[in-house]
């Protein structure tokens, strides 16, 4: 049963958002302090493989991600220089049968908007840069830029990458530069004459990667994102602007499909975004406080498993809180880093390591994990009853 017990979700992305839906369709009392101003429709695509939309169809927008987004056939591993076929994974065929949800690449702005609209209105404060918090055994203060205060008795922190949550109870400590930055672009599919070769395809050298996808049902929107070696980052912004030179330079040899896909890339609309990493953390929760998402474990996009990751965490957040009751958080929180740890850091290191799906891969323990009845074990290690 839902605990009284005032919930405060720092960040509104999409781990945040999804524990908020998650946490207020089941009556908790929950509130959402997001630092931006307010949101749009970011230029990027999303894989959202079965394993999150299980917990997307649960809450109730998986049905309105499949009307809009893409369901592709495969997925296609090709050679970078001759576009020759390494390895090819059925995934419309099989991916209801086999692991229980369908597997969709999306508009990872209209599917941030539709958790945002499944949200309470009233309950989602923008403008709200959360600068200090701190707790006692009463609760949480909340301090915000803007000068106001809150509190809270409990919080989660979904306050992404530079988590300001993680910072409260870990100190401080800047995430590492993974030396690979990513581009980004997007077009529409009209602009190319015979569309993409297959639905996603990505195309591998040892260092670097190059992935196109649709990501609308009417395969009318493409989009582009890389992965490729940078020896440093300096700027405080996570992205720039990329020049159309700098990047048709990264995938020079590339095959003709690349070639022609950077040539239809609009030139003032290329990115280039600096990844960044975390080691697993030494603890996810302090006393009332506790985190999820990128705050907690950031990791390349290699496996395009991050925002997964976020949500999985929320739904098992969620259902730990459920079990011991909220009123004993602690219990709650160490149940929920005890199911949680080791998954999310396989994922990361699996992310790392950027070979997932490259040649012939078992997916299951990633795409068939289901968070509502995997078994859960105790913070000592053993089964639940
Ligand atoms: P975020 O989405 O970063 O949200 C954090 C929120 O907190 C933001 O809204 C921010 O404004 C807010 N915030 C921050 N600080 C404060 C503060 N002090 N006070 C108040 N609010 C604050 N994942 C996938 O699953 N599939 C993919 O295909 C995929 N592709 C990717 C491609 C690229 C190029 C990149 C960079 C990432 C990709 N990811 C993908 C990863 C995914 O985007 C992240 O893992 C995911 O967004 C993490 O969600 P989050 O809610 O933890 O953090």
């Amino acid at each position: 049963m839902a605990s009284k017990q005032k919930i405060a979700i720092i960040g509104a992305g999409l781990g945040g958002g999804a524990a908020a839906v998650m946490l207020q369709q089941n009556g908790y009392d929950v509130t959402v302090y997001e630092q931006a101003p307010s949101f749009s429709r970011l230029g990027a695509g999303i894989h959202l493989g079965p394993n999150v939309v299980r917990i997307l169809d649960r809450i109730g927008i998986g049905e309105e991600l499949h009307r809009t987004g893409s369901e592709p056939e495969s997925w296609v591993s090709r050679m970078w220089d001759t576009s020759a076929e390494l390895f090819t994974l059925p995934l419309k065929s099989v991916a209801l049968e086999r692991y229980g949800a369908r597997y969709l690449t999306v508009h990872r702005g209209d599917f941030h908007a539709l958790l945002i609209a499944a949200i309470n209105a009233d309950s989602i404060h923008y403008d709200k840069k959360l600068t200090g918090l701190s707790q006692d055994g009463d609760g949480v203060a909340l301090g915000f830029a803007d000068g106001t205060s809150a509190t809270a008795d409990i919080v989660i922190g979904a306050d992404g990458l530079n988590s300001m949550v993680r910072e409260a109870i870990l100190g401080p400590e800047k995430p590492a530069f993974t030396g690979v930055v990513g581009h980004r672009a997007m077009f529409p599919a009209s602009a190319m004459k015979g569309g993409l070769i297959d639905d996603v395809t990505k195309w591998w050298t040892d260092e670097r990667h190059f992935i196109s996808y649709y990501i609308t049902s009417s395969h009318d929107e493409i989009y582009i994102v890389t992965g490729v070696p940078h020896p440093e980052w300096t700027s405080e912004r996570s992205w720039l602007p990329c020049p159309k030179d700098e990047f048709r330079a990264a995938f020079d040899g590339f095959d003709a499909e690349v070639q022609r896909l950077i040539d239809h890339c609009p030139d003032d609309g290329i990115t280039k975004w600096a990844f960044y990493e975390r080691k697993p953390l030494p603890l996810w929760s302090e006393g009332r406080i506790v985190l999820l998402g990128d705050a907690c474990h950031p990791m390349k996009p290699h496996m395009g498993q991050g925002a997964a990751m976020a949500i999985e965490d929320a739904a098992m957040l969620m259902r730990c809180m459920e079990e011991t009751g909220l009123d004993d958080y602690r219990a709650a929180f160490a149940l929920y880093e005890a199911n949680r740890k080791d998954r999310a850091s396989l994922v990361q290191a699996t992310s790392h390591s950027n070979e997932w799906l490259r040649v012939d891969t078992d997916p299951t323990w990633v795409f068939g994990y289901d968070v509502y009845s995997e078994p859960l074990k105790m913070p000592d290690g053993t089964a639940t009853n």
